[in-house]
This record gives C-alpha cells, sequence and structure tokens, in this order.
C-alpha cells in the first residue's frame, strides 16, 4: 500500500531539491560574473601603480619591457594602434593595428577602458584593462583564465557544501511537513466522523463514511429486531404442536383416555409431530438460503434442471391436497424440456410452496393454473389461482417471515407464515425475479422469471 507521508515526503523533497539546483545554478553565474569583476579591479590596481612608476622612470620604452610575466600580458600601444611593445610576441611590429580593439578605443576616447573575451578554442577567458598615459599611448594588462576550470575550481567546493546542506535541510523539512499534514488523517477518529476538524477535501469521505456508519448501524439493528422477531415466533409456532402433543401423551399416559381413543389421539400426535418436522426443515431451509445470501455466495451444486419435468412431479405429490379441497389443477407447458440452473433443493422449495398456497388459499370447486413457458431467453413458471386473493396492502408483508394475512386460516390449515419467505429468499439466491399480482376475491397469480440454460449441445 502507498504511504501518504512517503509521498508527501518525496514530492517536498523534489520540490526543494530543484529549488536548490536552481540557486546553485544561479550562484554559479553570479560568482562567475564576480570574479571578472575581481580580476578586472586586480587589473586596474597593477595598471595604476605601473603609471605611478612611470613618472619616476627616465626611460619609459625600457621600464615597459621589462614588465610582464606569466600569469600578467602587458601590452603598450601607440595612439595611432601600432603596438609598441608585447611582453608575450618577441616581434611587436608584426602585430596587427589595436586601434579596433574596444579596451583600446574606450582609453584613448576616455582615458581607460576594459572588456574580456572568450576564446572558444582555448576555452579561455582575458579580460583587457587599459589606460591612457600622459604622452598618449595606451598601456593595456591582461590576464587569461580557463573558464571552465576557474568556476569549478572555486565553486565546486561552496556548491557542494551547499548542495549537501541544503538536501539535509530539504530533508528534514520534508519530513516535519509530511508529518505535519499527515498527522490529522492519522488522528482522524473514525467512529465519529464529523466531528474532525480537518482538511476540507476529505470532508466528503468522512460524510461518506459517516452515512456508511449510520447505515451499517440501522442494519445492525434491523438484522438484530429480525433475529428476535424469528426467534419469537419460531418458539410460539413450535409451542403449539407440543402443547397439543404433551396434553394428549399426558392423557395417555395417566390412563385418563380412554383405550378406544388411543389411536385417535396417536393420530393427533403424529400429525402435529409431522406439522413441527415441516417447521423445523422451512427453518433450516430459510436460514441456510438466508446465510448463503449474506455471505454472497455463488449458488452451490448447480445443474440443469428440467422445470417441467420438477414441476409435473410436484403437481402429482399435491393432487391428494387439492383433490381433498376440491380444487382443479391445470398445467399448461410450452415444451416438455425447459431448463433453468440451480440447486434443485431450492427450485422444488420454491414451486411446492406457490402451489400449495394457491391450492390452500383457494375455494372449493376453484382451480389452480400452472404454465411453464420460456421465451428469448426468460424462463418464466406462473401459479394462477381463483382463490381469495391477497389486499394490495398485504402483498408486500406476505412474503415476510411467519406473516400470514388470515392466521386462523393458515394456522387451520397448517400454515405458518413461512411458504413465501422460502420463496421470496429461494428467487433472490438464484438471481431470479418474483411478480405477485393479485385482487381479492379473484385470485392470485405469482409470476417467477428465471434466465434459460440452455444446455450445450454434445459433439
Ligand atoms: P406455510 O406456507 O409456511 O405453510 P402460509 O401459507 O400461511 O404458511 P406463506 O406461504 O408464507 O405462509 O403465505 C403467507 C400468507 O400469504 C398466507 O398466510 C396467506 O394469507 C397469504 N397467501 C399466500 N399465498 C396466497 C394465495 N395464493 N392466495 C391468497 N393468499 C395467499
Ligand atoms: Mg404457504
Amino acid at each position: 500500500m502507498k504511504s501518504l507521508s512517503a509521498a508527501v515526503f518525496r514530492m517536498v523533497f523534489l520540490v526543494a531539491l530543484a529549488v536548490v539546483l536552481i540557486c546553485a545554478a544561479f550562484m554559479a553565474w553570479v560568482l562567475y560574473d564576480s570574479i571578472g569583476i575581481k580580476e578586472q579591479r586586480d587589473l586596474r590596481n597593477e595598471v595604476l601603480l605601473i603609471e605611478q612608476s612611470l613618472s619616476s622612470v627616465d626611460n619609459r620604452a625600457s621600464y615597459i619591457s621589462s614588465l610582464g610575466n606569466e600569469n600578467l600580458r602587458v601590452t603598450w600601444i601607440e595612439a595611432e594602434g601600432t603596438v609598441l611593445f608585447d611582453s608575450r610576441v618577441a616581434n611587436p611590429t608584426t602585430m596587427e593595428n589595436h586601434l579596433d580593439r574596444p579596451e583600446v578605443a574606450a582609453a584613448l576616447a576616455d582615458g581607460s577602458g576594459q572588456s574580456s573575451r572568450y576564446s572558444n578554442t582555448l576555452g579561455e577567458v582575458t579580460y583587457y584593462n587599459t589606460l591612457r598615459l600622459d604622452d598618449g599611448t595606451v598601456l593595456r594588462l591582461s590576464s587569461s583564465q580557463n573558464a571552465v576550470y576557474t568556476v569549478l575550481n572555486t565553486l565546486v567546493l561552496p556548491i557542494i557544501l551547499v548542495l549537501v546542506a541544503v538536501a539535509a535541510l530539504a530533508a528534514v523539512i520534508a519530513g516535519l511537513m509530511s508529518r505535519r499534514l499527515v498527522q490529522p488523517i492519522n488522528n482522524l477518529d473514525l467512529d465519529k466522523p464529523l466531528e474532525n476538524v480537518v482538511y476540507s477535501e476529505i470532508t466528503p469521505l468522512l460524510q461518506r463514511i459517516s452515512t456508511q456508519r449510520a447505515n451499517l448501524e440501522s442494519q445492525v439493528d434491523e438484522a438484530a429486531q429480525r433475529r428476535r422477531e424469528f426467534t419469537a415466533n419460531v418458539s410460539h409456532e413450535l409451542k403449539t404442536p407440543l402443547t397439543v402433543i404433551s396434553g394428549y401423551a399426558e392423557l395417555m399416559k395417566t390412563g385418563v383416555a380412554k383405550p378406544e381413543d388411543i389411536k385417535y389421539f396417536s393420530e393427533l400426535i403424529y400429525n402435529e409431530a409431522g406439522h413441527m418436522r415441516e417447521l423445523v426443515e422451512d427453518i433450516l431451509a430459510i436460514s441456510h438460503l438466508d446465510e448463503s445470501i449474506a455471505n454472497d455466495d455463488e449458488p452451490k451444486e448447480l445443474s440443469e434442471v428440467n422445470l417441467v419435468k420438477l414441476t409435473q412431479r410436484i403437481v402429482q405429490r399435491l393432487i391428494p391436497y387439492a383433490q381433498q379441497g376440491e380444487v382443479r389443477i391445470e398445467e399448461t407447458f410450452q415444451r416438455s424440456d425447459i431448463f433453468v440452473r440451480g440447486p434443485e433443493g431450492v427450485l422444488n422449495e420454491i414451486i411446492y410452496n406457490l402451489i400449495e398456497n394457491a391450492i390452500r388459499y383457494n375455494h372449493s370447486g376453484g382451480s389452480v393454473r400452472v404454465l411453464v413457458s420460456e421465451d428469448a431467453g426468460v424462463v418464466r413458471l406462473k401459479v394462477s389461482d381463483t382463490g381469495i386473493g391477497i389486499a394490495p396492502e398485504y402483498q408486500d408483508k406476505v412474503f415476510e417471515r411467519f406473516y400470514c394475512v388470515d392466521r386462523s386460516r393458515s394456522r387451520d390449515t397448517g400454515g405458518t407464515g413461512l411458504g413465501l419467505a422460502i420463496v421470496k429468499h429461494g428467487v433472490q439466491y438464484l438471481g431470479a425475479h418474483l411478480k405477485l399480482e393479485s385482487t381479492p376475491g379473484v385470485g392470485t397469480t405469482i409470476t417467477v422469471e428465471f434466465s434459460a440454460y440452455v444446455p450445450r449441445p454434445c459433439l
């Protein structure tokens, strides 16, 4: 992961270093220039000294001829530009006229002059300083410096020292700055995001964290509330059959029950126990689906299921129940093979609960229509009934766990209000869609839409 303080440090350090380099270059330029100034000053002092000495000298020409050394070149020029003497040239008559030299021209015009010339071939700078003597001749002193060498020689050490010092300083400042910049972020109190007084740039982030926290808290509250309700409902639903079972069992145990009632009582106990088993199975199924959805699990045991065959089997199982209620079941299948993908158990729960409800909440003489079709990659399972219907205000609620519109009717027929919750969870788990249309007194239609599974042709 990237470290913010390291990033800030790097940035500040690089900027500081760049500033230092620019400063160093500027310093080099200024110093280079000041070398020129110093050199000219030295030459001027020297030329003035010579002028002074000349006043007490008898033979000017021989005195000037004795001047000059390795570092200092002396040239004596006539007012017409002819070179009379040059300490570097044995025969000055071969030299060209010097009137065009700017320092000579300046001395002739103003009494003194100076200039510098850079020789590319030698890589040298030569400084010239001139003075017009009282006899109208011009005395010129010059000295040369290797430009690069001069700069390096005089400037390298200070530059290196300054660089090292400033780099160290930049590192310290960058460290301090990055720590200071990052500190408010490190000190954020994420438990109370909006109470932090920190950079305006991260306020949106804090607001987002705050909203998400609030959402999370309310979700946790809701989940806890749901769990409490669920536990209460489960124990309530289990208590009723248990009371019946223990009541009749007690009658039999204490011998209060007449022998001829024993069969009837055992049947009641058997039925209640069966009801309890169904309830426990439903609870397990729904908890299982709940967990898988919460964990975002990919549906396990995926297999292609022929929805037509599965529906036919379920209808067969429910025919006796429908006959009891005098309800007719009509099946319509677009084809004999319509495939979807899913764990068969989940599909079975969905279809079974929908058809069971359509029978249970029907009138005697009513009918249930089951339709399986496929259109443009969408498989539809449609269960319609001519039953009591569901009022609009209950149409969302019926999918909640343990919700029954008419508790006594559900209970009389063995229902606990878990069926549609299982359907909803199953549909969600499979990534399918659910639609309920219902008119009280007319009937209900519930449609589940799956994406079709196209079996790969065998090669
Ligand atoms: P369980 O299915 O757990 O045995 P149940 O049938 O009461 O019990 P659900 O299947 O979840 O529970 O249905 C919840 C409620 O929705 C039912 O009590 C009933 O009031 C209403 N309901 C469900 N299906 C229909 C339907 N086809 N027509 C009218 N009302 C229905
Ligand atoms: Mg049901």
